[in-house]
């Protein structure tokens, strides 16, 4: 056995470990990188300048950032690393303008991002957790258990770097990927302030969704802090039964609370709020629940999203397209809006409550 492949081997395994142990500079916000400057006794403008290459102009070498000087360029590719993600895999949709993005997490976990295009609307679905602790019954995503909360990083770099892979400009952002966003909620609203600074991304607050399955504390916090972005909750069931019959965290926070967590938004934002709806074959799918929706909501200020289930083999069906239709009748009077949304990506499991970690996709 030859010594000098074993010497090879010992320093590309610690160049390897130093590179893990570096920190991702995606995720920062102009002060923390001010910080970071400070520390080589950068003047406060450089922190602007960083800013812009990493969230502007998105590069993705040190070498790239043109008017930084050359030494502390060196100086931060010694201690430090642009992204948090590595980009494991790509899944085109046959047939439909859906691709779902697998990303590694510095620690080894992974999340996926969806791209769907809709004429010239191209929106992004982020996720902010490894796995979910929520345990919605009809989502795959709850059968992965809850891993982690994603940093502010791990966030902001999907949008990032599928922002690269996609021929046309992200125009929309959703958290409604992997995991509960409001229990990542500090995080989560940091990653949508990055996207609509507009010394970077600068993504229209409007153009920014967060989607909860209700979690009311955060949802009256939310009105609180008066964030601009657009709210969507899941309702998925016309009474307090039919939500717990899918949904156990209904009985943390029952249907009364979410009401009033959803007026006290109404008092709060010039916006509506988006009640997403699932229909879910001989679950959520009767003309009573319509009607039931329909007294429900009939008071309150509110866009009304049903989305015909997505299948993942589990229990609950997608109910027959005559029944979609039946549903979509029985709600002709309701006095809010009422949208539906025929999900895309359902062929490569994009679709909504389809994501989850499959060994098979993984290790393609
Ligand atoms: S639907 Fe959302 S909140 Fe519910 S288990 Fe799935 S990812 Fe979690």
């Amino acid at each position: 056995m030859s010594c000098a492949p074993i010497k090879d081997n010992r320093n590309s395994l610690l160049m390897q470990a130093s590179l893990e142990s570096k920190i991702a500079l995606v995720g920062l916000n102009r002060r923390e990188l001010e910080t970071i400057l400070s520390e080589f006794s950068e003047p406060s403008f450089r922190g602007q300048q960083l800013f812009k290459w990493l969230y502007r102009s998105r590069v993705d070498s040190f070498e790239d950032m043109g008017n930084i000087p050359s030494v502390l360029r060196k100086n931060l590719e010694e201690k430090y690393n642009i992204h948090s993600l590595k980009l494991i895999h790509v899944t085109g949709s046959t047939g439909e303008s859906t691709r779902k993005f697998l990303f590694e997490l510095q620690s080894g976990e992974k999340v996926e991002s969806v791209l769907m295009k809709e004429g010239k609307r191209i929106t992004l679905c982020v996720s902010s957790q490894v796995g979910c602790a929520v345990d919605c019954d009809f989502c795959a995503t709850s059968s992965m258990g809850f891993q982690k909360n994603l940093s502010v990083g791990e966030i902001i770099d999907q949008f990032l770097q599928v922002s690269k892979e996609s021929i046309s400009p992200i125009t929309n952002v959703v958290f409604m990927g992997m995991g509960e966003p409001f229990l990542n909620y500090d995080r989560v609203i940091a990653a949508a302030d990055l996207m609509n600074d507009e010394n970077g991304i600068k993504l229209g607050a409007k153009r920014i969704t967060i989607s909860t399955v209700g979690i009311t504390p955060k949802i009256n916090r939310y009105a609180d802090e008066k964030h601009r972005y657009k709210l969507a909750i899941s309702l998925n069931g016309s009474s307090q039964e039919s939500r717990l019959q899918t949904m156990p965290i209904a009985k943390k926070y029952p249907l009364d609370e979410l009401l009033a967590a959803i007026d006290h938004f109404s008092s709060r934002s010039r916006h509506p709020v988006t009640l997403e709806y699932v229909l879910m074959a001989e679950v959520t799918d009767s003309k009573e629940d319509a009607e039931k929706l329909m007294t429900l909501l009939s008071k309150r200020r509110c866009k009304l999203n049903v989305i015909p289930y997505n299948e993942i083999g589990g229990k609950y069906k997608r109910p027959e397209d005559h029944v979609i239709e039946s549903f979509i009748a029985a709600l002709d009077k309701a006095s809010f809006p009422v949208t539906v949304r025929w999900s895309k990506g359902t062929d490569i499991a994009a679709g909504c409550g389809q994501l989850a970690i499959m060994e098979s996709f993984v290790n393609k």
